[in-house]
Parts: C-alpha cells; sequence; structure tokens
C-alpha cells in the first residue's frame, strides 16, 4: 500500500523527498488531488495555482537529480494566506476591491519560500483585510471548519488553518494582529506561531495595523511550524521595523524540548468566567502534565488585560483606517464609476462603497473617527496609555515566570452565522490573543484535545519575553510529545476524513 503523501508533515515528506523516495511532483499533486476532493466542502483556498506548482516542483526534482545541494524543505508544498503578496498569483486579501489583482512583486516571506524551493500551491481564505475571528468576512464565502464543516474555522486565516487541518497543505503562513494564527490554530486541532514582532518582514504583507501584524507558520506539529520559521524569519533591510538579531534555529529548540525546571504563569484574568469547562478541562490537563514532566505552574496576574480588547479595537482600526486609504480606485483594483459620471473624489467613493464590505466599513469609520481633531487624544490617545500599560504587566509577569499560560479563545469554535449579527461577542472571543499585539511579545498555539461537550478541538496558548521565540517552541514541542505519549496518536489522526465519499455529492470537485 502507497503512503498517503498528504497524511506526512512537512519534515516526514522532506526526508523522503531528500532521499529520492518521492518526488516534489508526486508530492504536490497528491496535495492538489485532496485540494479537488475536498476543497468543496472545506473552502480553504481562493486560489489554487495548479500549473505554477507543478513547474515548480518539476524544477525542484530536476535540479535533485542533476546533484544540486537543496535546502532541507525543497520540494515541499505549502498554502499562503492572501494577505501576502504574491508575483504572479491572485492576492486579494479577502476583499472585492482587490478581485483580479495580480501582484508584480513577491513579498519578502515569497521571496524566502522560493529560495528554499518550496512549491506555493495556492492562496487561502480569510476575512476581508484581515478583519475578524471566523473568516466569515471574506468577500468570497466563508471556510469550514474541517472537525465540522457547519463550525467557523477561526480567523482571519481560517483558509490557511483548514487547509493544514483538512490534509490540503502541510504548512501554511498565517498572518497575526489579534490572533489571526493562533485562533484558527485553536478551533481546528492545528499548531500556530505568532513571531515576536519584527522577527519576520512584513515586506509585501497587506497592512491591517502596521504596529501589530506579524506574519507567521500554521502547521500540524510544532517541529513544522519551526522549520518554516527557520526559513521565513530574520531581517530584511526591506521592513524598517525588521529586528537585526541573530535568531537561534527553532527547529533546534524543538529537537532540545525540555520543561524541567521551567517556570510557567498561568494568567489569573483568562480563565474562569466567559470560558467554556471543556475548554478549561483540558488546558488543566495540559497543565498537570507539564507540572509531572518538571515544570513549575505557578498564577500570575495581568491586571491591564481587562481593557486590552478595547484599547486593541482604537488603535487596530485607526491604523486600519490609514492603511486601507491607498485603495482608492485610482492605483489598482477596482474602479467604479458612478452613473452619469462624476470627479475623482466620487469615483473613489464609489468604488470604496462597493469594494469594502461591512466589516471593513465598520472599523474604517470607527478608526477614522478615533483620529479625528478633537478625539485623538481621548481615544487613540487613551489607547496607547493602555497599551503601555500591557506592556509593563507582562515585563512585571515575566519577572516571575519564564513563560505565561492560558487557553488561547474562550470556547471551541461556534457555529457559522452564530455571531456574524453581533461584532462585540466576535470581538471578546480574541481576549486572550490580543494582548500578545499590543505587546509585540510572541505566542503559539498548540492543540491539547478534544472538548468533552462538543467534541471540538482546544488549544493551550504559551507566551514569552520579546525576542524568546526559541523558548515558546521549546515548551509546546515538549507538550506535544507528552500528549501523543498519553493518547497514542496525534489529535489531527482523529479528524472526520472528509473522503469525498462521505460528501454531498454536489460539493465533489468543485474546486
Ligand atoms: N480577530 C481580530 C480582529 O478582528 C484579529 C484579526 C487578526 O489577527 N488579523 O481584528
Amino acid at each position: 500500500m502507497t503512503t498517503d503523501l498528504t497524511r506526512l508533515t512537512a519534515d516526514a515528506l522532506a526526508t523522503k523527498l531528500s532521499t529520492g523516495e518521492v518526488s516534489s511532483v508526486e508530492a504536490t499533486q497528491a496535495h492538489l488531488d485532496r485540494i479537488a476532493a475536498v476543497d468543496g466542502s472545506v473552502h480553504a483556498f481562493l486560489h489554487v495555482a495548479s500549473d505554477s506548482a507543478l513547474a515548480e516542483a518539476a524544477d525542484i526534482d530536476r535540479r535533485r537529480a542533476a546533484g544540486e545541494e537543496l535546502h532541507p524543505l525543497a520540494g515541499v508544498p505549502i498554502a499562503i494566506k492572501d494577505v501576502i503578496v504574491t508575483k504572479g498569483m491572485p492576492t486579494t486579501s479577502g476583499s472585492k476591491i482587490l478581485e483580479g489583482w495580480v501582484p508584480p512583486y513577491d513579498a519578502t516571506v515569497m521571496t524566502k519560500l522560493r529560495a528554499a524551493g518550496l512549491v506555493s500551491i495556492g492562496k487561502t481564505n480569510m476575512d476581508e483585510f484581515a478583519m475578524g475571528s471566523s473568516t466569515e468576512h471574506s468577500a468570497y464565502g466563508p471556510t469550514h471548519n474541517p472537525w465540522d464543516l457547519e463550525r467557523i474555522p477561526g480567523g482571519s486565516g481560517g483558509g490557511s488553518a483548514a487547509a493544514v487541518a483538512a490534509f490540503e497543505a502541510p504548512f501554511a503562513l498565517g498572518s497575526d494582529t489579534g490572533g489571526s494564527i493562533r485562533q484558527p490554530a485553536h478551533v481546528t486541532g492545528t499548531v500556530g506561531l505568532k513571531p515576536t514582532y519584527g522577527g519576520v518582514s512584513r515586506y509585501g504583507a497587506i497592512a491591517l495595523a502596521s504596529s501589530l501584524d506579524q506574519i507567521g507558520p500554521v502547521s500540524r506539529t510544532v517541529l513544522d511550524s519551526a522549520l518554516l520559521h527557520d526559513v521565513i524569519g530574520g531581517h530584511d533591510p526591506r521592513d524598517s521595523t525588521s529586528l537585526t538579531d541573530a535568531w537561534p534555529s527553532f527547529a533546534e529548540a524543538v529537537r532540545n524540548a525540555d520543561v524541567a525546571g521551567l517556570r510557567i504563569g498561568v494568567i489569573t484574568e483568562l480563565q474562569g468566567d466567559g470560558f467554556q469547562p471543556g475548554v478549561m478541562e483540558r488546558f488543566r490537563e495540559a497543565l498537570a502534565l507539564l507540572e509531572g514532566a518538571g515544570a513549575i505552574i505557578t498564577e500570575v496576574g495581568l491586571p491591564s488585560v481587562e481593557h486590552a480588547i478595547a484599547a486593541y479595537y482604537l488603535i487596530m482600526p485607526a491604523e486600519a483606517s490609514s492603511n486601507l486609504a491607498k485603495f482608492d480606485s485610482v492605483r489598482f483594483g477596482l474602479r467604479v464609476n458612478p452613473k452619469g459620471g462624476g470627479t475623482v473624489e466620487d469615483v473613489m467613493s464609489a468604488t470604496r462603497e462597493q469594494g469594502f464590505g461591512a466589516e471593513a466599513k465598520r472599523r474604517i469609520i470607527l478608526g477614522t473617527y478615533a483620529l479625528s481633531a478633537g478625539y485623538y487624544d481621548a481615544y487613540y490617545g487613551s489607547a496607547q496609555k493602555v497599551r503601555t500599560l500591557v506592556q509593563r504587566d507582562f515585563a512585571a509577569a515575566f519577572a516571575n515566570a519564564d513563560v505565561l499560560v492560558s487557553p488561547t479563545a474562550p470556547t471551541t469554535a461556534f457555529k457559522l452565522g452564530e455571531k456574524t449579527g453581533d461584532p462585540l461577542s466576535m470581538y471578546l472571543n480574541d481576549i486572550a490573543t490580543i494582548p500578545a499585539n499590543l505587546a509585540g511579545i510572541p505566542g503559539i498555539s498548540v492543540p491539547v484535545g478534544l472538548a468533552a461537550e462538543d467534541g471540538l478541538p482546544v488549544g493551550i496558548q504559551f507566551l514569552a519575553p520579546a525576542r524568546e521565540d526559541a523558548r515558546l517552541y521549546g515548551v509546546a514541542a515538549a507538550l506535544e510529545a507528552l500528549l501523543e505519549q498519553k493518547w497514542g496518536h496525534t489529535l489531527l489522526s482523529q479528524a472526520p476524513d472528509l473522503s469525498p465519499s462521505e460528501m454531498n455529492a454536489t460539493d465533489e470537485g468543485a474546486v
């Protein structure tokens, strides 16, 4: 029996490629076939790049056959969140205003992926301009959670997380402004890491809120995230906020994982009220496992966390309103000419009216208001003060703990449509992830099992001080190993198969 190549981790697939047991064309084709079979139901992809992916794969196979020394991940397929600008491949950021735009350049992370020989198989669905926690704000329809197709896959990067959870790609790139890598990982049983702010270049990532955005990896194992992070991280002169640090190998941090003596601080404010009992149960079990392996569990307070969402929903829309001003019908993307003609302003206004969805408009209005003369100090200024308090709270907490920990989100995946009419309750879902973005620190979500009441995945979130991403990979890998030892299998091996025979006949091969 041949191995199903889509079930392999990126690391395992890379080994088979390097020994010549499998070709990149075979691996790429297997994933394209899987996409064709299940993506009609999951809708993780906005664009499947079959031709260019197979051509890239063939090129890697040729170079390998010619004896060229290749990067260990060369020939492994990867999915790309549509917020990332890709030369020659449509990039919409989930918005109608960019429909049909094919960028003339690559984001730095793409340049790095190409240099390492990774094969981009397509662009994944997302909330419009990365605004949302469910992918329901995509202008192209929602993505469905592979664990239960009636549920959200998280957001804004639901497409990348669902693609990885549904075995359509071994790993993917995401972006995280307030949790868009970690919360989708939590609800899909995958691993997602938001790097330290400045650790991965933002050049060519369509900006939502520039002081909060970070690109990072989404995968099925901690090692795969680390391997991908090692490729995309590092200084980029094209991003003025990019750190010049020499980063350690994150894959090494995974391989040397050890929690003996590690001080883990449980965040007091991120448990209890509002957190689903089944989420808390898996969370506490995971802590007990870590304690059994020698970690020291303490409790730490982050009192300003209760104001973090309010501060975020002033700072993020303020920056978004400015970043989205460039979609003006003149430079690129959609242009709508009002009936009977009009001035340049009329054209801009008609284009933005038609091109932006309701959530984007809501945030542009909120942000413009928060920055307006007379209100600037009261809103934006106060929010920046809260941001400083959050940073101070973290600094104090890290004096007593090496890493902090909380559930990644208060609940498991909610039902599609459940929160679309209630933006505030959608915003509250990010209570545990937003503080890290305000502080610029790294965070990782790792699956810890299924909630008893609904059988849906639960993630645990670890946070570390800025620049200590390697510490997160260590603790996450240790926990992953402990859990797999306990279960005797990986969590995602328990996910529904989604094989075409089980699916609705009308959905088959819709891609
Ligand atoms: N859900 C959050 C928001 O709506 C975070 C989004 C993100 O990280 N891009 O802003």
